[in-house]
């Protein structure tokens, strides 16, 4: 069985069992991707279970830099996490729930952990959102049953799509593998089911007695990052001012983005040098902000209730944040993209270079192409990387540089502070053209024909490439081809790693080769 359906016969199977058991002392909710208080699904039933029997809510988060390093997780995400954490135990002190941080240094011993301390509090229930990563759906099945054993009902409930994977099928009963079919099912079952986008209140304040029967709970400490995900002062400085953590900030940024830009998103946002989108991924990924609370406001905008119709901007977006819904069906119901295999099976047999210098020119963006390096030096040093140039730079690493994708997927998640295993995966097997619904694989995005049209002023190449600051007009785009090279060689930026025309006839005739096509 796929992990998804472990973790559903895991739940159904102990439902009656789980729904006797009484309230104890204490109900415990574990914060993973869903670091806020407001619309969180499981956090609210938690606070309702508490509620029930009036025994204090107790917030958990379990540090592993083990869990880090198998998710690739980025140094500036861990940062976010863990100045996230500082806000979002803030919050939760204001409604008198302890939030208890501890660090567990191998992730396998963390479902051991939990029990221990729920044991320890004397918590009765457990309750948790769903993640869809393979490693995390066989865990928490597993942890649902070995919670039963010790009395203790653990509930896991979707949450952090606004349509859960598995809700949507097509007429033969089969899951989509293309996104305009799942977009439409998508849009038909939120209208049909009104409740979809109701969200759920933040929890309740806890009991007065909690302040002293959880007093050593309120004193736990968020640690700092752990050895190997830690930054330097200077990135430390650099992350805070560019990325403020919280709940708060992730509502004040969807409210402006709503009132500002949305109206203006379906013509604007393929454009870098433009602040024109709504830069929340990270807060998707943190979970400071659900998905439900964002299409709601952003529907809220539009003259219509259709979430198809009306304002095309607040349409397209709406579209975009249903895309993230769609890389988590297509994990969900395809776990083996989470084991290092492309969707599409015949795309096993590219034969990809190794060529270190040419990964290491576009990891530091030094390949000659000043789009591709431009959005590698954002990447470098914000941690983000606006979706044009992301598609860009994935085209360029797997099919002008024919090199294996998945170095590229793995550089992303080691830099991205929105890294996602499931928005990654599918945005890297679009370009590669290995995914699930990807560009056909002799759809070649042409570097050059992409900076004359998404930065035709060379604004965004010039801010994140200053050794180009100085080069005027077109030649922007191909500073030695049309500027003869002149400001660009003295300043220190180097020439061309690889000739287009003969990079794109080398990618067709390879993955045509290892597609066994004529
Ligand atoms: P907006 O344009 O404002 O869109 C709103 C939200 O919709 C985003 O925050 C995001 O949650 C969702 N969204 C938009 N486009 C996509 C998409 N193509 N796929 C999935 N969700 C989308 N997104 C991540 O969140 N994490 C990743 O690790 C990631 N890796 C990517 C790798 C590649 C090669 C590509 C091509 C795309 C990747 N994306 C990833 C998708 C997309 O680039 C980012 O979500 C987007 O740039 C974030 O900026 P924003 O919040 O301003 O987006």
């Amino acid at each position: 069985p796929r992990p998804i359906e472990l973790l559903e016969s895991a739940l159904s199977e102990t439902k009656s069992e789980r729904e006797k058991i009484q309230v104890k002392d204490a109900v415990v909710h574990w914060f993973k991707c869903d670091l806020r208080t407001k619309d969180n699904k499981s956090l609210h039933l938690a606070s309702e279970k508490a509620k029930e029997k009036g025994v204090p809510l107790i917030g958990m988060y379990i540090v592993s830099p083990q869990d880090f390093e198998a998710h690739l997780t980025a140094p500036v995400r861990v940062d976010f996490i863990l100045r996230t954490l500082e806000v979002l135990k803030e919050d939760l002190a204001k409604l008198d729930i302890p939030l208890y941080v501890e660090t567990v240094e191998k992730r396998k011993a963390i479902p051991g952990r939990i029990l221990e301390l729920l044991k320890e509090w004397g918590a009765s229930h457990l309750f948790a959102n769903v993640e869809y990563e393979v490693d995390e759906l066989r865990r928490e099945a597993k942890l649902v049953r070995s919670c039963l054993e010790n009395g203790i009902a653990m509930d896991v409930v979707p949450d952090t799509c606004v349509v859960s994977p598995g809700e949507l099928t097509s007429g033969s009963g089969r899951q989509y593998s293309v996104y305009s079919p799942w977009y439409r099912a998508w849009v038909a079952y939120i209208h049909q089911n009104a409740t979809v986008l109701d969200l759920f209140d933040a929890p309740s304040k806890n009991p007065g007695s909690a302040r002293e029967q959880c007093a050593k709970l309120f004193e736990s400490k968020i640690p700092s990052a752990p050895e190997n995900k830690k930054l330097t002062g200077e990135e430390k400085k650099r992350f805070k001012s560019m990325w403020p953590p919280g709940e708060q900030e992730a509502h004040e940024r969807l409210k402006k983005f709503c009132d500002e830009r949305i109206g203006g998103y379906q013509d604007h946002r393929n454009f870098p040098a433009e602040a024109a989108t709504s830069s929340l991924s990270v807060h998707f990924k943190s979970g400071t902000l659900s998905a439900r609370t964002a299409i709601c406001a952003a529907r809220g905008h539009n003259t219509t209730k259709k979430l198809d119709g009306g304002k095309q901007g607040i349409q397209t977006w709406i579209s975009e944040v249903a895309w993230r819904d769609f890389y988590k069906h297509v994990m969900a119901h395809w776990p083996y993209v989470c084991m290092n295999k492309p969707f599409k099976p015949e795309y096993t047999n590219i034969e990809w270079e190794y060529n270190d210098e040419h990964f290491k020119a576009w990891c530091e963006g030094c390949t000659g192409y000043p789009i591709v390096d431009a959005a590698m030096r954002q990447l470098n040093h914000s941690g983000w990387m606006h979706n044009r140039c992301r598609m860009i730079v994935a085209s360029f690493l797997a099919k002008h540089l024919l090199i294996d994708w998945r170095m590229g997927e793995r550089y992303f998640m080691e830099h991205l502070i929105d890294g996602d295993f499931a928005s990654n995966n599918g945005g890297w097997g679009f370009s590669a053209s290995t995914g699930v619904d990807p560009q056909p694989y002799f759809r070649i995005f042409n570097p050059l024909l992409q900076s004359e049209k998404f930065d035709n002023d060379g604004e965004y190449i010039r801010k994140w490439i200053p050794e180009l600051k100085g080069i005027e007009g077109k030649a922007i785009h191909e500073p030695y081809e049309r500027g003869k090279g002149k400001g660009a060689k003295k300043a220190g930026y180097p020439e061309r790693i690889v000739e287009h025309k003969a990079s794109r006839d080398r990618c067709l005739a390879r993955y045509k080769e290892g597609l066994g096509r004529d």
